[in-house]
């Protein structure tokens, strides 16, 4: 790699299974690119696919000097695709985009201009989408109210991939999981400035969408985790501008009460309270108990995290290294639907048998807390975790030479 070269935009384009897309999105790039006359590099970040898409971009590369290509080992997901692009990227401005041709190059020029009007995001906005009515538009227009209301971030859409960015500002947004539905929310915590205008879109003509309406709780609990997060461990900052990445994160994981602590002392009446009560009612009983475990489970939890936050060291230590890579490969998250069930079934069970079903709903309730906190602390140290692994990078500047394995 050639580490002076710093061209003046970098495209980054995710694509999971688009072969029939890559060829002329990639021409109609060049097109726009072109007629900007700055230096571009495109760059393309295969996530994993199974169908020709990588062999297809392999071949463009033969022909295509501006063209990157990065080969994830296995899908990762749409956010870690996004997050390698922005680390890889070198341009000193930022588009991202779809690699299905619902998004179209033509509104580049409008969003770079826009983001020259001293911004550090600019967010595009499908006000015609061309998508499904019930599984599409609405869930989107509900979970971008509810975004906005919860993250005081007033974006119309949120989950639109066509986005331009200052490429000093969202290389200092840590990402994870599903949260590439909250760049503008995290890069507020980063002290971003944010415009929005509106874009085009097209209905997908090739392939399939790679969501189906699990989609909806996913970002549900996602909205959960961000708000507690902002709320609970995190000091919102002021929008001071261009904070260093360390100060940032250190920012975000600066809790406002010392959680551990109340959560630890809080546990231990609900322990006594739950023995004596063995004798007298054994729901309340074990309730109890169960509600001072999970307290317990928190207090360490947010323990662990903070002092990891807190310490230098990139390296996590082993045990932390487990919950935390855990937490970002999403089984935490399966604890959401889990407590969910368990709470359903109480429920049910409260007709049935009503020794069972409210031991049940309150375990239930304390399930899906767990799974939230875990959300949350994942998120907070989402900076530290590498969510995605490379398989080839094949650099525009390399003039075609491989470079494996090269995180
Ligand atoms: N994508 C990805 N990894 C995934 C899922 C999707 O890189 O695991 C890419 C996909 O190829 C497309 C973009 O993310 O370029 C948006 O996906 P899709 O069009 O399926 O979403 P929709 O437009 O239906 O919201
Ligand atoms: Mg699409």
């Amino acid at each position: 790699m050639n580490a002076t070269y710093k061209p003046y935009l970098s495209i980054i384009v995710p694509v999971y299974n688009e072969e029939e897309n890559v060829r002329p999105l990639f021409e109609k790039i060049r097109t726009v690119c072109e007629s900007i006359g700055k230096s571009y590099e495109v760059l393309f970040v295969d996530d994993g696919s199974q169908d020709k898409t990588f062999d297809v971009l392999s071949e463009m590369r033969g022909y295509s000097p501006n063209l990157s290509v990065i080969r994830f080992q296995e899908n990762a997901g749409q956010t870690s695709a996004m997050a390698a692009g922005f680390e890889y990227a070198q341009g000193e401005f930022i588009i991202s985009m779809d690699g299905d041709l619902q998004n179209d190059p033509a509104d580049i020029p409008q969003l770079l201009e826009k983001l020259d009007e001293d911004y550090d995001l600019v967010c595009g906005w499908r006000k015609e989408r061309q998508d499904k009515f019930w599984t599409r538009r609405l869930p989107s227009v509900v979970a971008n109210w509810i975004i906005s209301k919860v993250t005081g971030v007033a974006i119309h859409d949120n989950g639109c991939s066509l986005k331009a960015y200052r490429a000093d500002v969202i290389k200092q947004v840590p990402l994870y999981g599903e949260m590439h539905r909250f760049i503008p929310a995290m890069s507020t915590v980063v002290g971003a400035r944010i415009a929005e205008i509106v874009v085009k879109h097209h209905p997908r003509q090739f392939g399939t969408s790679k969501y189906g309406l699990g989609r909806i709780w996913r970002v549900f609990l996602d909205i959960l985790a961000f708000k507690l997060i902002l709320s609970v461990f995190a000091q919102k900052p002021n929008h001071s501008r261009h904070l260093s990445t360390e100060q940032s994160l250190r920012y975000q994981m600066i809790p406002k009460y010392n959680v551990y602590r109340i959560a630890a002392y809080l546990s231990l009446p609900f322990f006594i309270l739950g023995f004596i009560l063995i004798n007298v009612d054994i729901i309340s009983a074990i309730s109890c108990i169960l509600l001072g475990i999970f307290l317990i489970g928190i207090s360490l939890m947010t323990a662990w995290s903070l002092s990891i936050a807190q310490s230098d060291a990139v390296e996590l230590s082993p045990f932390s290294s487990f919950f935390i890579y855990q937490c970002a490969r999403r089984p935490i998250r399966s604890f959401g639907p889990i407590g969910m069930f368990v709470t359903i079934v109480g429920v049910v069970l409260i007709v049935g048998l009503p020794h069972i079903g409210p031991i049940l709903v309150n375990s239930g309730i304390l399930i899906f807390c767990f799974g939230l906190f875990g959300e949350t602390i994942a998120y907070a140290n989402a900076k530290r975790v590498v969510d995605y692994r490379v398989e080839i990078f094949l650099d525009a500047k390399t003039d075609g030479k491989r470079l494996e394995n090269v995180i």
